[in-house]
């Protein structure tokens, strides 16, 4: 099988590994990939083929996909999701991993995901969409503190602003066009990861991420600054009580619509005292839970993804994972997440298994720098979280980069059994 991997972050990273891992690949191409999916060899011993792209150009990327006479595109990032990417790469005859730009808008407009989520009965945070100030005011008294309150569009994971303070809502809401106030949801969260071809599916691990930039959950939220799986907490039957409550409705619905969704559905949950409820879908693998799923995921991807693309994931076998638990540690740099420090000379990174790149970039004279907000994530497995973490807070350690900003306490209360429902 020939893919074609579409993305550059660390999300991509973790997944062209565990593409290339699988012996039914004989070919993958990154676009436009990075410094570590550079470094990235097939199982037959092949190297991984790098094809520039500006991700946002819809007609190069289902380009690349026929120039490289692909059997598979798989699409990483949400935004050319949104703009139909997997549209344009079908109509040239291509399998692609990845919904439809009609299904995509479940992520793309968190308006219409909460009109799916109504129409098929599936729990979630109470919610109006505003668009004057007036709007949002009635709707912050409607719920009360602490508010939420969220840009309707694509905001990389930061256009969400929980807090106590009033005036800070509403200056969030004045801030963009369209917001969605909703009710506070209490309880941790979780990640669950569904590929789907439509109708049939297939759950990942649960996963949990930790999206505030500071230690104890603090500060402005991020696009994720680590993430472990399992989830020791978790209650037993999870994953089915939100099969049947949430994924299971939500997909009729899709295809009720005419416009079924297949690819990965991304369940974001709170696990409230209620029972679960949705905090948002994403239409693609998250960025870091992906780094931690896969790293525990034994299945072969490439077929498990291509049958999804084909809608074939009804005959694949159920999914084996090893008996471990993963830890990744972003390492993010200055100023992040209000800005990010670019250029900063990274050393420790290159070639080391387990350090995932994110947003590095490798100048003319051979060195790394960071290149983006999240620049690398330190993944690592074990035979339970505490030595999980223990191996990717090692990883960290092994890396030097001005300004790195790093969360200690990854994992750290699930390791020691302090989370609790
Ligand atoms: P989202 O982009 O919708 O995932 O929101 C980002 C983060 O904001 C979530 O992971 C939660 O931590 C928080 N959040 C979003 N919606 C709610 C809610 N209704 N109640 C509590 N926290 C929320």
């Amino acid at each position: 099988m020939r893919v074609l991997l579409i993305g550059s972050g660390g999300r991509e990273h973790a997944l062209a590994r565990s593409l290339a891992a699988d012996p039914a690949v004989t070919a993958l191409v990154c676009a436009p990939g990075n410094p570590g999916i550079a470094s990235v060899s097939l199982s037959g011993g092949a190297p991984v083929v790098l094809a520039p792209l500006e991700v946002t150009d819809l007609e190069a990327a289902a380009g690349l996909a026929v120039e490289h006479r692909v059997d598979l595109v798989v699409v990483g990032p949400e935004v050319p999701l949104v703009a139909g990417v997997a549209d344009l790469v079908r109509a040239k005859g291509i399998a692609c991993f990845g919904p439809s730009q009609a299904a995509a808008a479940i992520e793309g407009s968190k308006t219409f995901a909460k009109d799916v989520m109504s129409a098929a009965n599936v729990p979630t945070a109470r919610a109006r969409t505003c668009t004057t100030p007036e709007e949002a005011a009635a709707a912050l008294d409607e719920f009360g503190a602490p508010y939420v309150v969220k840009d309707d569009g694509l905001a990389a994971g930061k256009g969400v602003v929980v807090t106590d303070d009033r005036a800070e809502a509403l200056a969030h809401a004045a801030s963009c066009e369209r917001v969605v106030v909703e009710e506070y949801l209490s309880g941790p969260e979780v990640s669950l990861f569904v590929i789907t071809d439509g109708t049939a599916v297939r759950p990942l691990i649960p996963a949990q991420d930790f999206k505030r930039i500071g230690e104890g959950d603090t500060g402005p939220n991020t696009g994720g600054m680590g993430a472990y799986a399992p989830l020791p907490w978790a209650p037993a039957g999870l994953v089915d009580d939100v099969l049947a409550t949430v994924v299971t409705p939500t997909l009729a619905e899709m295809r009720e619509r005419g416009t079924p969704f297949s690819g990965l559905l991304y369940v974001g949950l709170a696990l409230t005292p209620s029972g679960p409820r949705v905090i948002e879908f994403n239409c693609r693998f998250g960025d870091p839970e992906t780094q931690v799923v896969l790293a525990l995921l034994e299945t072969p991807l490439a077929g498990l993804l291509y049958a999804a693309a084909t809608t074939t994931l009804a005959a694949q076998p159920t999914l084996r994972w090893r008996p471990e638990s993963a830890v990744t540690v972003v390492i993010a740099s200055a100023g992040y997440p209000a800005s990010a420090r670019k250029g900063d000379p990274i050393l420790g990174a290159d070639r080391v298994p387990g350090v995932l790149h994110s947003g590095t970039a490798r100048r003319s004279d051979g060195s790394l720098v960071s290149a983006g907000g999240r620049v690398l994530c330190c993944t690592a497995t074990g035979p339970d979280l505490a030595s999980a973490r223990h191996a990717a807070y090692a990883l960290v350690d092994g890396v030097t980069m001005p300004g790195a900003q790093v969360r200690p306490d990854i994992a750290l209360r699930a390791a020691r059994g302090e989370v609790s429902l």
